[in-house]
């Protein structure tokens, strides 16, 4: 595949994701990397995002850490270490958006996301792999849009349990992949030292280091009830398991999404209105049936314009009443884009997203006689089972199937598994009940 489709091994492990259905999917040096987007003749070199009120280090690029440089260390400390750096005020709107964007690619795989902070997230595989590859394939998959679409990198780990996965992911780092085969997860967790098992902080390390346990497989091979009596009933007995590789906890998505929305990076620069027209369909298209399969409704329209100078512009309306038609989000996204009036500027990227989602069972679709909405929906929704059947993409909309030769990037996300159907019911509950690292 593409320059970004290497995986790094750990020493000695097999590549057997046969058995791995959970990715834990991790932003490298996130705020830096989003900072170098805009500043490319900055890569390569040491970067801090920082200041801004709070005087602690909120990340740094990986030259930056060859120096000591850690996030949440004090600016001084850091700016002493590495004095060459240059140091860059933290921009937070910007890296939720480009948040949005990553948790996008994710939710294109599966509905199953849990997403850990702004850069980080949990993907259960398990309903993907029938339709999307195997797991290291998906994780390609990831890896290539994000570069593509949002110009960071992203490590990935593939593990049959959420904490190895996490795990890995911290060992494939910089831009890297990590498969530990379900088999092999007692010898990967037994290297590491106790410090790394999830839950395992400086005060919990240094109760093990007085029991003489510094690594995870001085652990497991303690009896539980030591461990019970040193630590804890609960966390004794917890970590005793995970040094053993069980951990049952489920992938738990987000309970309703804020947002649904999709975009399109163009290989070149685009200016023809045509081509703009039947992208912002597409995208629309996506987003509705998104939408419609995790049975909500959205009233807001948003697009977004990257120009070919990178600015980046978005204009929204909301709808007198909600929606999840294809059909609507393409005309309100095309009455946006004409307003802008852009007279031919070359566009990089374009995008359409719902906003203002409700459940769509809260409210009903009033019919206007001119837009017969009850009979597009039908249509629509005949669209959705069909692609349920024959694959997204089975039934397109006359305009897209009279496109002409794709572009390879269209032509590659055409190929990219899509959100949505056939992956299995989203499960609703409460997120984040493990707290945070
Ligand atoms: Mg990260």
């Amino acid at each position: 595949m593409s320059r970004r489709s290497y995986r790094r091994t750990g020493a000695g492990l097999s590549q057997d994701d046969s058995g791995c259905l959970i990715l834990h999917a991790d932003m490298d040096a996130f705020y830096a990397s989003v900072e170098l987007i805009d500043r490319p003749h900055l890569r390569g070199q040491p970067v801090i995002v920082g200041g801004g009120g709070r005087s602690v280090v909120l990340s740094a690029t990986y030259e930056a850490r060859r120096s000591g440089v850690h996030a949440a260390m004090p600016m001084g400390r850091a700016r002493r270490l590495c004095p060459e750096a240059v140091v860059i005020e933290p921009d937070h709107d910007r890296y939720a958006e480009v948040s949005r964007g990553v948790m996008e690619v994710f939710r294109s795989v599966t509905p199953l996301v849990e997403p850990l902070s702004l850069d980080e997230a949990f993907i259960d595989v398990s309903g993907a792999v029938r339709g999307s590859g195997t797991p290291s394939q998906i994780a390609a998959v990831i890896r290539d849009r994000i570069a593509d679409e949002q110009r960071i990198a992203c490590s990935v780990g593939i593990a049959a349990t959420k904490f190895v996965a996490k795990l890995a992911s911290a060992q494939a780092k910089p831009d890297g992949v990590l498969v530990v085969p379900r088999d092999e997860t007692v010898t990967f967790l037994h290297g590491l030292p106790a410090g790394a098992l999830w839950g395992v902080g400086e005060k919990t390390e240094e109760a093990l280091r007085r029991l003489g346990l510094v690594t995870v497989a001085d652990i497991a091979h303690t009896p539980k009830a030591t461990l019970r009596r040193a630590l804890g009933d609960a966390s004794g007995a917890h970590l005793h398991d995970l040094a053993w590789g069980l951990d049952p906890r489920p992938v738990i998505p987000e309970t309703v999404e804020k947002s649904i929305g999709g975009e399109e990076t163009f290989s070149t620069d685009i200016d023809d209105p045509d081509v703009i027209s039947r992208e912002l369909l597409r995208l629309s298209e996506r987003v509705a049936a998104r939408t419609r399969a995790a049975g909500l409704v959205g009233r807001t329209v948003v697009i977004k314009i990257r120009f070919a100078d990178f600015s980046t512009i978005t204009r929204s309306r909301t709808l007198p009443e909600h929606t999840d038609l294809a059909r609507v989000l393409h005309a309100t996204a095309l009455a946006l884009y004409a307003r802008l009036g852009l007279d031919r500027a070359r566009l990089r990227l374009v995008g359409v997203r719902l906003e203002g989602l409700r459940e769509a069972s809260e409210g009903h679709h009033q019919m206007t006689l001119d837009e017969r909405p009850l009979g597009w929906r039908e249509a629509e929704r005949a669209v959705d089972r069909a692609s349920a059947r024959f694959g997204a993409g089975a039934v397109r909309p006359a305009s897209l199937v009279a496109q002409p030769a794709a572009t390879e990037e269209t032509a590659r996300h055409r190929r990219a598994p899509r959100s949505g159907d056939g992956h299995g019911p989203l499960r609703y509950q409460a997120r984040h009940p493990y707290g945070r690292e």
